[in-house]
Formats: C-alpha cells, sequence, structure tokens
C-alpha cells in the first residue's frame, strides 16, 4: 500500500502550495519511491477549462487532453513527468458522479448526503491511484485555505483515510505564512496558529508545518510555532522567499525535510539522489545578462495567466546564462496609437501568447506585422500564430480584411476558419481540439533546425486552424509552413525566411519545457534576442555558452 502525504494551506492563497507541494514530491521521486502528485480543486467545475486565466491563472494541458489547473503544470515541471486527466480532482467531477449514480438508482433507499456518499467518492477516487499510478507515495494537494466551505468535503475525507489507514502511512503538511510587519521587524506566528487551530478543528492535526516568510524563520519564531502547534519543532520547516522556485527542493531538505518525512512514514534512511538537479536550479540563480521580452496580451494583469511560458522562458534563459526580463504589454495600447508600436523596438524579442476572442486582436495583428518589417525576433503561440497569419494575409498577400472566423465571421478571407470537427460542437467545456498530436517537420526549415527531429509532439487547444485554402498565395508570398500534424490536414509551424527569428506554433510550446530542457523553439528564440540585444559580431565571446 503506498504512503499518502496531504498538503493543505492556510492563512492566505497563493502562497506557493503548489511549489511545496511539487517540491516534496520531487525530493521523494530522488530517494528512489515512485511517486505521483495530485491536485484537489474545490470549485464546482468539472476541469479548468471553462475558468478565466486573469482570475484563475493559466489552463494547462495535458497530453491526453486534460484541461487542469496551473498547479499540474508545476508537478510536471519538477517531476518531469506527463501527468493525466485523473491527476486533477475537482468538486464537479466528484458532484457530476455522485449525482449520476443517483439517477441511476445506485443508492436506491438512501438520503445521498456529503458525508458519506460525496466523502466516499473522494476517497474512491485518491484511492484508485494505488490501481492506476505504479506508486509508492501519493502526494496530494488540496487547493484553497483551510476555512473554505467548498474545500470542507474533501479535508473530511482526507480525516477518514488517515483513521483508515495505518498511523504511519498518511502524514498532513500544512503550508502557511509567517509575515513580518515591518514596523516591529518581528516574525508573526498568530496567523499560523490560527490556520492549525481551524485544521484541528476539523479533526487534522498536521505532522509538518512548512512556514513560507521572506526571511528564513528565526530559531524563535520557529519554537512559538512549535509549542503552539503541538509540532515537533524539527517539523517546522522554514521556506523563505527565493529567487528562482526549483531552489525550494533544496531549501526544503536543507530543512531536513526529507528525513522527517520518512521518520514519520517509518520508511527507514533516506538518501537523496540528487542527479543533475542541483546544477539545473543553479543555472537559474545569478545571471545578469538581461534580455527584455515584450509579451503581448489581453490577460496582462495576472502573472499566473501565462505561467508556463514564464517558465519556458526562464528555462531556456538558465540554460544560455540569461536573465530573462518579461514585460507584459497590453494588446490594445497599439489599436489607436500606431506611434506605441515604437516602444517594441526596446525589446529584445516579442512574444504573442494564446488567447481568445475580439478584444486586443487587432493589437496583436498590427504587432505581428511590425515585428516581421522591423525584424524584432517573433514568437506566436497558438493565438500569436493565428493572429501573424491573419497579418500576413493582409499586409503581405493584400487580402484586405482577412481575418479569423472567430474575430469576424463574415470576413471575405477567413484565413483562419473553424476546425471542421468543431462545426456541431455545442458545449463548450472539454470541447476544443486538446493534448498532445505529433508534427512532422520539414527538412531544410527553421523549425527542424530548431528542433533537429523530423517528428515532435506538441500540445494544443483551440477551435480555429490555418484555412489551407491560402496556403498556395501565402507560400507565393514568401511564407513557409514547416509543421504538420493529422497527415497533413493541419497546420502547426509557420516562418518567414530571411528574417532574424519569426516563428509561430499552433501548439503551447511552453506546456512540455522544462528545467534543464527547455522547449527548442523558446531557446532560439532567446538565442536570436540576445544576438540582437548585441548586434553583429560583437556578441561571439558570449553566444559560445549558447
Ligand atoms: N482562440 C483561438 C482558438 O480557439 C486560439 C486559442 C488559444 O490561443 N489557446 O483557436
Amino acid at each position: 500500500m503506498p504512503k499518502w502525504i496531504f498538503v493543505t494551506g492556510g492563512v492566505m492563497s497563493g502562497l506557493g502550495k503548489g511549489i511545496v507541494t511539487a517540491s516534496i514530491a520531487r525530493l521523494l521521486m530522488m530517494t528512489g519511491l515512485k511517486v505521483s502528485a495530485v491536485k484537489i480543486d474545490p470549485y464546482l467545475n468539472v476541469d479548468a477549462g471553462t475558468l478565466n486565466p486573469m482570475a484563475h491563472g493559466e489552463v494547462f494541458v495535458c497530453d491526453d487532453g486534460s484541461e487542469c489547473d496551473m498547479d499540474i503544470g508545476n508537478y510536471e515541471r519538477f517531476l518531469d513527468k506527463g501527468l493525466k486527466r485523473y491527476h486533477n480532482i475537482t468538486s464537479g467531477q466528484v458532484y457530476q458522479q455522485v449525482i449520476r449514480d443517483e439517477r441511476k438508482g445506485n443508492y436506491l433507499g438512501q438520503c445521498v448526503q456529503i458525508i458519506p456518499h460525496l466523502t466516499n467518492e473522494i476517497k474512491r477516487r485518491i484511492r484508485l491511484f494505488t490501481e492506476i499510478d505504479d506508486t509508492d507515495c501519493v502526494v496530494i494537494e488540496c487547493g484553497g485555505t483551510v476555512g473554505d466551505i467548498e474545500s470542507l468535503p474533501f479535508l473530511e475525507a482526507f480525516r477518514q483515510i488517515r483513521l483508515e489507514e495505518d498511523s504511519s502511512d498518511t502524514l498532513f503538511v500544512h503550508v502557511t505564512l509567517v509575515p513580518i510587519l515591518d514596523v516591529v521587524g518581528e516574525q508573526k506566528t498568530k496567523p499560523t496558529q490560527h490556520s492549525v487551530q481551524e485544521l484541528r478543528r476539523i479533526g487534522i492535526q498536521p505532522d509538518i508545518i512548512v512556514a513560507r516568510s521572506e526571511k528564513p524563520l528565526a530559531t524563535e519564531a520557529k519554537k512559538k510555532i512549535a509549542l503552539f502547534t503541538s509540532v515537533d519543532l524539527k517539523s517546522v520547516i522554514s521556506n523563505p522567499d527565493t529567487e528562482s522556485v526549483y531552489s525550494v527542493p533544496e531549501n526544503l531538505a536543507s530543512e531536513g525535510i526529507v528525513s522527517t518525512i520518512y521518520e514519520k512514514l517509518q520508511l527507514g534512511n533516506s538518501e537523496i539522489n540528487w542527479g543533475d538537479w542541483k546544477k539545473i536550479s543553479k543555472s537559474f540563480i545569478g545571471n545578469t545578462e538581461e534580455v527584455r521580452i515584450a509579451m503581448v496580451g489581453k490577460y496582462t494583469t495576472l502573472a499566473d495567466s501565462y505561467v508556463s511560458i514564464n517558465h519556458a522562458l526562464a528555462h531556456a534563459g538558465a540554460q544560455q546564462e540569461l536573465k530573462v526580463k518579461v514585460s507584459w504589454v497590453d494588446a490594445e495600447e497599439f489599436e489607436d496609437r500606431e506611434e506605441s508600436l515604437d516602444t517594441l523596438g526596446g525589446y529584445h524579442g516579442v512574444l504573442v501568447p494564446g488567447g481568445f476572442g475580439q478584444r486586443g486582436s487587432e493589437g496583436k495583428i498590427t504587432v505581428a506585422n511590425y515585428c516581421r518589417e522591423r525584424g524584432i525576433p517573433y514568437l506566436g503561440l497558438c493565438f500569436g500564430f493565428q493572429l501573424a497569419l491573419v497579418s500576413f494575409a493582409r499586409y503581405v498577400c493584400g487580402l484586405k480584411d482577412a481575418n479569423s472566423v472567430e474575430l469576424d465571421p463574415n470576413t471575405p478571407h477567413p484565413v483562419v476558419d473553424l476546425l471542421p470537427e468543431q462545426r456541431d460542437v455545442k458545449d463548450l467545456g472539454a470541447t476544443m481540439r486538446l493534448g498532445g498530436y505529433e508534427i512532422h517537420l520539414v527538412e531544410g526549415t527553421l523549425a527542424y533546425r530548431t528542433y533537429h527531429k523530423k517528428v515532435i509532439r506538441g500540445r494544443h487547444r483551440h477551435r480555429y486552424e490555418f484555412n489551407q485554402n491560402y496556403k498556395g498565395i501565402f507560400e507565393r508570398k514568401g511564407m513557409v509552413f514547416s509543421g504538420f500534424s493529422d497527415e497533413g490536414k493541419r497546420v502547426e509551424i509557420m516562418e518567414i525566411p530571411n528574417h532574424p527569428f519569426y516563428l509561430a506554433t499552433q501548439y503551447h510550446a511552453e506546456f512540455l519545457s522544462r528545467p534543464g530542457r527547455a522547449e527548442p523553439v523558446f531557446l532560439g528564440f532567446l538565442e536570436v534576442a540576445f544576438r540582437r540585444k548585441y548586434k553583429a559580431q560583437d556578441y561571439s565571446p558570449l553566444m559560445k555558452k549558447l
């Protein structure tokens, strides 16, 4: 039977509980255990696909086409392992199952209730991991903060699992915040005390407290937390701010979290085999050579809206000893004021990420054209691919009012059109073209030189695609299509020769980027952006690093 580690959060959201969970999972993996990581989202959506990334962070897509919470992306990056639909459990899924079972008559005669029916369904889903994943240890993070009404059934299920399993098979990690009030400068432990009280009120006593704080936790603060929460001193783990999230596993390990977990779960002696992890995490630290990238989007307010892109840029930067400075630029700025385009000249590269809908799209189309004309390195992802095509149609092929039918259903030139299999789709949830597909690259192209491979895999999330009726005109005007999927039916990559770097992908290249193994288009994009910084020859000594 595997061991179960439950991770809960207190005080407030956004503490980096996902990073703590991913780090614990990574550390245990490096001790030789087979580890699964699971995210529970207590919201009623069946999956994250219908959530607004501006409010909830990005929708991460797994190879199997599931649209998941962004923490699944963190788990994939830390564990370097592809996860699946069942690694992200939501209240929506659990309620849907229970209500479906009730309609079938599976509970005939019973009054269907949160306890035991919903909690039983939660436990069933959690325990399923022993059957579907070959695993020694399941690390389960419950989203939200203790005290939320929505997460109560999940925490109750965790409590029951603890009662039902051997006491050495379950462990509770509670992640909290220890703030410092500027005037006093003292680390305040009261919020942690209160949040543990809240957890105890529902019958859960944490075994380990991971305290997020600006600076390392002072011994006094640790002692206080240990005393008031009945957790032994060595199980109060300090988790201060770091320059890079990839340093968190080492920080937690230096606080002894692995030996504490091993001791409590009676796993014997632990030894971490770091492999190349320390080398990789170090590559994110102390890089001063700055490359400035403008990210042109609509969801410019919440950094988490594009978290995988930020990671992919950071991965590519770290591998080339560069510091990537990402500035979000609101696409709407370029709509009426053409002169704002010149501000783009101050960046070394421009990235237009995925997106939906009208707002800001005209600005992105103008930006795609400006970068093409001015030789500014351009990377387009999904929507950024589609709008680069629209811009090429209008400005190079002379197709007036060309557009994507998503933005103008009556356009005379639908260069980006609805995917044929989307025509009868009515529901919006989980109905896009989703997940991993094989992509065949065309030899002799930038894409081929970038990947050094004939066949790659890319993850998708879209309803619209390039309309190949226009392929001939585009090619005659100089565009190169360098990647295809579904036996040539789908165009996946476009590029413009005789430009320093102008490449866009229909797939979301960002989802497959890993620390130490950045996604090749991000590496290529940054390499050329860096060259733009130093223009011509004088970059050569630095280029050796690339
Ligand atoms: N809105 C576009 C489509 O549905 C692009 C989607 C995206 O960028 N993820 O095809």
